[in-house]
């Protein structure tokens, strides 16, 4: 089985293709084959297509398109022309799968794509207006150049659609709940994927374990697991809400919207533009969103920098806790996304005050390609650092999905 996985996004496409043919262990996941990427930020009236296979063939090309659907097909194109061609034809491919970031309260799980699952992608637009309308572009483009080729939706917020409503619902006015304003969670697939492999390392059903998954990356957020299900997370309505970011807020006192409002005249986009993308990591330490550099500054002395770190660090800790007060328990934090995966300095900081409840760290921490559990022997919880694979639990998802067909 040949599955291609397409995340479209507004300003870049990223794609790749996996052959499930040989995949002996479901739990590990393989290399793709051919991976490429479209970015639309580089110079006005042209794409940059990157493409490259496993065994190290590469391409890289500006082209003259401005439209997504043109841009996808000579992105596909290098799948079966030139250096990087890995199959003969398109019609190898059996399945797409497509990241689509919002899938209401309605999607718990992936979905073969059809109409009406079209029909409610492009309904949620109003909640997700810059992702939403590119995953739906997206899914026409490829029916386009594939035709009728199955295609699934695995949505962000899917992991997160039983959480109970108390964690929900807002506090605002009852409307809100048929406005569709309340807790939807992101990152699902990454918190599934993490939480699922947590189980197979520490050899443990999924059904019987309290996990809380630290996604931690330029957008960050925590999941509590209980049984297999997301019961809490720190994102909510947007993926705004909850812990800072490298240039997002995260959450802050709504009130400061008002008075900015009031008082200084902002307007919506006005507001956007300073939470998304003036604000967290970058907009404390004025430096960077990229923790790495957040971090050699604060080594370097530089005081902006020393509070973005402990901020960072302050609301991490407790997030956590919070995670722990809705699961009643905990048997493993888990670690992922690009600081989770690399940063000893986190782990170290983010676990220290949870020693008391017998919570302990191996010395000398070190990054590792391999999936690891750096917590001592006797540790009460176990503290787990897993490579995050969306786009191999992606064409899972779709894999899975195809193979249910009639
Ligand atoms: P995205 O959320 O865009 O997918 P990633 O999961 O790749 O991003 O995470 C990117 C972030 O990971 C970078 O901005 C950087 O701050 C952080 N990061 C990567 N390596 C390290 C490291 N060794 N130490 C600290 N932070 C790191």
């Amino acid at each position: 089985m040949k599955i291609l996985v397409l995340n479209a996004g507004s300003s870049s496409h990223k794609s790749c293709l996996f052959d499930l043919t040989q995949a002996s262990d479901a739990s590990l996941a393989p290399s793709p084959i051919w991976r490429a990427t479209l970015d639309w930020t580089h110079a006005e009236g042209q794409v940059e297509l990157s493409a490259e296979t496993e065994s190290g063939s590469a391409l890289n090309q500006s082209l003259p398109i401005t439209d997504k659907a043109e841009g996808i097909a000579a992105m596909l194109n290098t799948l079966v022309e030139g250096e990087t061609q890995v199959l003969d034809s398109l019609s190898d491919i059996d399945g797409v799968g497509h990241r689509v970031v919002h899938g209401g309260r309605d999607y718990v799980d992936s979905v073969r794509i059809d109409s009406d699952v079209k029909a409610a992608i492009q309904r949620l637009i109003p909640l997700a207006p810059a992702h939403n309308p590119a995953n739906l572009q997206g899914i026409h483009a490829i029916e386009a150049i594939l035709g009728d080729i199955p295609q699934v939706a695995v949505f962000d917020t899917a992991f997160h659609a039983q959480m109970p409503a108390a964690a929900a619902t807002y506090p605002g006015p009852y409307a809100w709940i048929d406005q569709g304003i309340q807790r939807y969670g992101f990152h699902g697939t990454s918190h599934r994927y993490v939480a699922q492999r947590a189980a197979n390392l520490l050899g443990r059903d999924l059904a019987d374990l309290k996990l809380i998954t630290c996604h931690l990356g330029n957008g960050c957020s925590l999941a509590a697991v209980k049984n297999g299900h997301s019961i809490d997370t720190t994102m909510g309505f947007t993926p705004l809400e909850g812990l800072m970011m490298g240039s997002r807020s995260g959450s802050v006192d709504p009130g400061i919207l008002i008075h900015l409002i009031r008082q200084e005249g902002y307007s919506g986009d006005r507001l956007d533009q300073l939470l998304n993308k003036e604000s967290g990591l970058k907009g404390i330490s004025g430096i960077s969103n990229d923790l790495r550099l957040v971090i050699d500054a604060m080594e370097q002395g530089h005081d902006r920098a020393k509070l973005a770190v402990e901020m960072f660090l302050h609301r991490l800790r407790r997030e956590i806790g919070s995670m722990l007060a809705s699961l009643g328990g905990l048997d493993a934090l888990v670690f992922t996304a690009g600081i989770g995966e690399n940063s000893a300095l986190i782990w170290q900081q983010a676990c220290e005050p949870f020693a008391f409840l017998g919570l302990n760290l191996q010395d000398n921490l070190g990054r590792s390609a391999a999936d690891q559990d750096i917590a001592t022997p006797d540790s009460s919880i176990r503290v787990l650092v897993i490579h995050t694979q969306e786009e191999w639990a992606i064409a899972q998802a779709c894999l899975k999905s195809c193979s249910n067909l009639p």
